[in-house]
């Protein structure tokens, strides 16, 4: 479902804002639960993606909206679970993080990017630079959301080792989905403007995924970022590293403040958990780490145990794609490298 278009922030790569502008629209609250009952009423009782550039880029009328489902979701069982995409700024404003939370958001989506403040500048997503960003995602996820977040490597200027701060920021706060790409030139953004007028993008399909290379030349060599983005995405999504951070996060979480009385046991379900036993608590080197946390989960903070589970059942679709974005780099990479020592031989004999 989408309750807003457009954000108010100007990051350089972003399409969102060439697309839908920087003046936030919203629909009205009226409008939006009208939709929510029209799904009620066809009987959906599960989670609920709020697909918004910036769920929160305008913060009155969000609050308006939240207000009003506040009520209806109570009379209703809190018969969703919400997601949604916010920027970091979230995290000064505590009463529409509890607003959320008690209107049954699960988790939210940062665009966090990078941890390299000069990078950030850079890009002109100025808003991660205000606050210090492990804080914001400590605040964050202590008010009861499940951060998600987006990283990118490859941002002009960058110095080596980027890939590395990526992890260890994302070890460090405790985020278990931390979705990872290359920097692309995206259609008609101001990043892609000012690198074709110097004259740096490459004839390349700039496919819309975390298994292409970027479409640009980069300021340093495009072969040690590529190398960096591997490792960390193979570092990151190491089955014994997943289970800590998803295990470390629910903890920090809290209980959850809604509760639903509408529960939906189905086959699909216990077939998911049977292979999800099967794979991690049986087959897998990290079984005994598996079982610990569940335990662990259990006794500590019981009321997660189905979405904790859920995040550690995500992990076997990372570890499966980090096997995918390894084999597809480096196949690009080869390619990459073939055709710039050509290049360089033709430049010699032309000299
Ligand atoms: S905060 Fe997100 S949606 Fe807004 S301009 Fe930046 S990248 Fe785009």
């Amino acid at each position: 479902m989408q309750f807003s278009r457009g954000c108010p922030f100007q990051c350089e790569f972003c399409d969102i804002i060439v697309l839908y502008g920087r003046k936030p629209r919203t629909k009205s609250p009226e409008q939006l639960l009208a939709e929510l009952q029209r799904l009620y009423d066809l009987g959906w009782r599960r989670s609920i993606f709020m697909v918004d550039d910036n769920f929160i880029g305008n913060k009155r009328n969000v609050k308006l909206l939240l207000k009003a489902l506040k009520p209806w979701m109570a009379e209703h069982n809190y018969p969703f679970r919400f997601n949604t995409e916010a920027s970091i700024d979230i995290a000064s404003d505590q009463e529409l993080m509890d607003l959320m939370v008690e209107c049954n958001f699960n988790a939210v989506f940062l665009g966090i990017e990078t941890p390299d403040e000069a990078s950030l500048a850079l890009t002109q997503k100025f808003q991660n630079n205000r606050d210090s960003m492990t804080n914001s995602v400590e605040t964050i996820v202590k008010s009861g959301l499940r951060v998600m977040a987006g990283f990118i490597i490859g941002f002009d200027g960058e110095k080596a080792g980027a890939g590395d701060r990526i992890v260890r920021f994302v070890e460090q706060t405790t985020i278990p989905t931390a979705m990872f790409s290359m920097l692309q030139a995206l259609p008609d953004t101001a990043l892609e403007h000012r690198l074709r007028k110097e004259e740096r993008l490459l004839d390349r399909d700039s496919g819309m995924n975390q298994t292409t290379l970027m479409n640009f030349i980069p300021t340093r060599p495009l072969e040690d970022i590529a190398r960096e983005y591997v490792n960390a995405f193979w570092t990151l999504y190491d089955p014994s590293r997943y289970l800590d951070r998803t295990y470390r996060h629910f903890l920090k979480l809290g209980a959850p403040k809604c509760r639903s009385r509408v529960r939906e046991v189905s086959w699909v379900n216990v077939k998911a958990l049977l292979t999800l036993c099967w794979r991690q608590g049986i087959v897998r080197k990290t079984r005994w780490q598996f079982w610990a946390n569940l335990i662990g989960i259990l006794r500590h903070n019981p009321k997660v145990w189905e979405p904790y589970l859920g995040i550690c059942a995500l992990g076997e679709h990372f570890l499966e794609y980090r096997q995918i974005v390894k084999d597809q780099i480096e196949v690009q990479l080869q390619a990459y490298l073939k055709e710039s020592s050509r290049d360089r031989v033709r430049e010699l004999d032309v000299a």
